[in-house]
Parts: structure tokens; C-alpha cells; sequence
């Protein structure tokens, strides 16, 4: 890591030190738009980018830019963009790669929003992508055409924790000369880290595990020097999805903890998944941590740890799946993750409801599949919950 640094002390310390006019430990807010020039020559070397400096907080923010380093450090990086939302960061990212008359090969699971965002927004602008329909990085290499510019995938997946492998896809990329882009969210850089793998830019909603507390919606684009300046000043500047100065702030402070709250997550969900996986009225448990799950040879290859996201399939179907959700006492009902609580969601009737069923089934979100954003309460209290849920 950076300096020879480990994660956690890159997780504490990078982009940040105490203020060099006040002594300040923690970094300030710099609650301003706009940021003052002594006289003409000096605002035009800033602007010129001559000279380091601040003029609008669209274009740069000295909170912002703390943020910017501490994710390029944790995620080893060269640069970072941190945005509005994960979804800023997502549709910043691949703007910044596909053009009219592109095309992206993309995997078939992933976030809502991604999806739509390739399949109905790129056509906007004449750009396509293909959904393939398997996790073998042979199918992906099937994909590729000749006007192909982007390959974007999730590893794990939502909301089924399909598993690609990472390095092999930045081989495949490498070897057609094919940027490849993964979302990094489930993992957090804690756990899984794509650019030493070889991925060209790795993309995150910083609102879940980055920040951890559920207070500050966020995004992330990691990647190197020349890609992230390219993405700021083509593509952020003028979209404008930038982040707030109190929301970086927030989000520093998230990631102080990062590296302690990821192990409490992932030991409570793999007790969790192993609870889950014997109890009678589950028929199917998706974790990677399970011995069975078809991915979790690579999973235990390329990740410390194997997350705290887990999806499960309830007998009784539709009105099953409901009815652990309604039965939870300590589980939130709620869509988001990566919150210090636990949540639970029934994938069909909420997040997906909106999905035609047999294109829902065929991505494996079936009637009764409820998802698990495990948090870091006490193991046996969440065991204890579910199971009274699934007793009901
Ligand atoms: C939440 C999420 C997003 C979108 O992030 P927002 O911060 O809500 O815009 C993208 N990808 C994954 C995997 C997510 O969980």
C-alpha cells in the first residue's frame, strides 16, 4: 500500500492532517461555494491550473479534495472523483467512456439503477450494451464487438451475490484493449481491491459501507491520474453531480472505521448464512462465504472476507417472503446497506416489483427472495429475530 502503509492506518490518516493556519485535528468543513484570488494574475493561474488552488466548489473543495485522497489511498488508486450519489459516480464514470456508436458488455446482475441506466439511458445518446447471461468470462469474450469501449460488472452482485472474477475479466479487458469498470460497493475496499487486479476504475456508492451510518448519500470513482482528471473536467464539471462539503465530511469520518466495522459485519453474516442455510423453511441461501455457493472459490481468491450482504429464498413464495420481512423486530425494513443496523428487504414486492416477473426470475430474483444488509448488533439477537420471523 502507499508508503508501505497498512489499510487501516491509510483508512485513519490519508488525504487528511491537522490545518496548517489553526492547528484544527480533524478536517475542517469548508462550507463555501466560491473561494477568493489576491489579484488578476493569480486567479487566472488557478484557473489556468498553473498554480494549486480553490475557486469554485463544483470545479474542487478543500473537504472534498481531503475525501478524494483518502479513497485513492485505501482503494490504491492514483486519483479518486468523489460525487453526489453512487449514481453520479456510476453514470460519471462510464460517460467518461462510451460515446454515440459504443458499446459496453456489462453483466447481467446488477444494481437497479446501473442496469436502467445502460439499457435505457446510453440508447438515448446511440450507445448500447449487452447483458450477459452467465458468470464465465468466456461469455463475456463472446460479447465483445467491434465498436465495444466498456466492460462493467459488480462482483458481489445485487441483489443475488453472483461472483465474477475480477482479475481474469482485467485480463480479458487488457487483451482486447477494453477499459474494464467494476462497482466495489458490496466489498468496500476493506475486503476487495480491484485495481491492483488490474481493473481500470473502480466505482462506488460511498452511502453504504464508505460512510457506514446511513446519514450521507455519496459516490466514488477510483482509477488512474489521467482517467480521473479526464472524468472531472469533461464529464463532472458539466454534469454537475458533485458532493457536498458536509457529506465528504461525513464520509471521512466513515471511512475512519472502516477497516473495524467490515470484519463485525462479515463474521455476523456468515453466522448468519450458516444459520439460514440449515433452518427448514429456507430453501436457498446466496452468500459466497457458504462452501456451496458457486462462486466461493474466487470469492475466498480475491476477497478477505466475504461481505455482509447475504439474499435468501423463503418457503411459501411471495406471501413467504413478506411475511419475514413483516415478523423482523431488530431488522429494519429498508432498502439501502452497508448501515451499521441490520435491514431487510423482499426483493419482489419492493426493489424489483417494478421488473416483469419472468425477466426477474431470470436473474434469479424469485417470489420469495428476501435481502440481508447484516449490520453489527450482536449475532445471537439477529439470529434470534429471524428465526421468530420464520417461525411465524
Ligand atoms: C446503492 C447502490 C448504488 C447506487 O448508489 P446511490 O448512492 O444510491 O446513488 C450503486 N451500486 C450499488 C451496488 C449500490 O448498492
Amino acid at each position: 500500500m502507499k508508503n508501505g502503509r497498512q489499510f487501516a492506518t491509510l483508512a485513519v490518516h490519508a488525504g487528511e492532517g491537522p490545518c496548517k493556519v489553526t492547528g484544527a485535528l480533524d478536517t475542517p468543513i469548508y462550507q463555501s461555494t466560491t473561494f477568493v484570488s489576491a489579484d488578476s494574475n493569480e486567479m487566472a493561474a488557478v484557473y489556468g491550473e498553473e498554480k494549486p488552488g480553490f475557486m469554485y466548489t463544483r470545479y474542487g473543495n478543500p473537504t472534498i479534495h481531503a475525501l478524494e485522497e483518502k479513497l485513492a489511498a485505501i482503494e490504491q488508486g492514483e486519483a479518486a472523483l468523489a460525487t453526489a450519489s453512487g449514481m453520479a459516480a456510476i453514470s460519471t464514470a462510464i460517460l467518461g467512456y462510451v460515446k454515440t456508436g459504443d458499446h459496453v458488455v456489462a453483466a447481467r446482475s446488477l444494481y437497479g439503477a446501473a442496469y436502467n441506466f445502460l439499457n435505457k439511458k446510453l440508447p438515448r445518446m446511440g450507445a448500447s450494451a449487452t447483458f450477459v447471461q452467465s458468470t464465465r468470462v468466456e461469455d463475456f469474450e463472446k460479447a465483445i464487438r467491434p465498436n465495444t469501449r466498456l466492460i462493467y460488472f459488480e462482483s458481489p452482485s445485487n441483489p443475488i451475490l453472483e461472483i465474477l472474477d475480477i482479475a481474469a475479466l482485467a485480463r480479458l479487458g487488457q487483451s482486447h484493449g477494453i477499459p474494464t469498470m467494476i462497482d466495489n460497493t458490496f466489498a468496500s475496499p476493506a475486503l476487495q481491491q480491484p485495481i491492483p487486479l488490474g481493473v481500470t476504475v473502480s466505482v462506488h456508492s460511498a452511502t453504504k459501507y464508505l460512510c457506514g451510518h446511513g446519514d450521507a448519500m455519496g459516490g466514488a470513482i477510483i482509477g488512474s491520474k489521467d482517467c480521473i482528471y479526464q472524468l472531472n473536467h469533461e464529464i463532472l464539471r458539466d454534469f454537475g453531480g458533485v458532493i457536498s462539503p458536509f457529506n465528504a465530511w461525513l464520509l471521512l469520518r466513515g471511512i475512519r472505521t472502516l477497516h473495524l466495522r467490515m470484519p463485525a459485519h462479515c463474521a455476523n453474516a456468515q453466522k448468519i448464512a450458516e444459520f439460514l442455510a440449515q433452518h427448514p423453511k429456507v430453501e436457498r441461501v446466496n452468500y459466497p462465504g457458504l462452501p456451496h455457493h458457486p462462486g466461493h472459490d474466487i470469492a475466498k481468491k480475491q476477497m478477505k472476507a466475504f461481505g455482509a450482504m447475504i439474499s435468501f429464498e423463503v418457503k411459501g413464495g411471495y406471501e413467504g417472503g413478506k411475511k419475514v420481512m413483516d415478523g423482523v423486530q431488530i431488522f429494519a425494513r429498508a432498502a439501502s446497506l452497508g448501515d451499521a443496523r441490520s435491514l431487510i428487504v423482499h426483493s419482489a414486492s419492493t426493489s424489483h416489483r417494478a421488473v416483469p416477473r419472468e425477466q426477474r426470475l431470470a436473474i434469479g430474483i424469485t417470489d420469495g427472495l428476501v435481502r440481508l444488509s447484516v449490520g453489527i448488533e450482536a449475532a445471537e439477537d439477529l439470529i434470534a429475530d429471524l428465526d421468530q420471523a420464520l417461525h411465524n
